[in-house]
């Protein structure tokens, strides 16, 4: 075996609700029904859990790394009390008016940094987010996408797309 499986996800309107404008606040930040079930079946097939998150208010001055670092830690924190261990966030501070980065998605940087630091199968890993660009990000790297609705069902779309790893 050459590494590990891993279910990348987006986080806005995947993880937490995708509200059509930047979510730093604590209070704006409302998980999705059903989400730590979700990720608890995938973990138990033996999928790792990384979160892949374009954040560009950060590029905009709109908040700091600091807000969404602690966002972060909440989201952990509450997988946790459900058992769930997040193996990663990684995210992308930069807003493209500041230029291009290789981040950003469509980008698959972040991508290759998580295989990089958790010894990923690309192969036999996949990506669920809600917008192509998510879907572009992974299969430039040959990651299985699945396109959902935002604010959708995780669980169901996982008990779909899923086999044990
Ligand atoms: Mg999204
Ligand atoms: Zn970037």
């Amino acid at each position: 075996m050459s590494g590990s499986a891993c279910l990348f996800l987006d986080r806005d309107g995947v993880i937490n609700r995708e509200r059509g404008e930047h979510t730093w606040r604590m209070e704006d930040f409302e998980i999705l029904p059903e989400v730590a079930t979700a990720l608890g079946y995938a973990q138990g097939l033996g999928y790792k859990l990384v979160v892949i998150t374009n954040q560009s208010g950060i590029g905009l001055g709109l908040y700091g790394h600091g807000e969404v670092r602690a966002l972060h830690q909440h989201l952990a924190a509450e997988l946790a009390k459900a058992g769930v261990r997040l193996d990663d966030v990684l995210y992308c501070p930069h807003h493209p008016s500041g230029g291009r980065c290789l981040c950003r998605k469509p980008g698959s940087l972040l991508f290759e940094r998580a295989k990089a630091r958790h010894g990923i199968d690309l192969g036999r890993s996949l990506m669920i987010g809600d917008r192509d660009r998510d879907m572009q990000a992974a299969a430039a790297l040959g990651v299985r996408g699945v396109l959902v609705q935002a604010n959708s069902a995780l669980l169901n779309t996982i008990k779909r797309e899923l086999r044990p790893a």
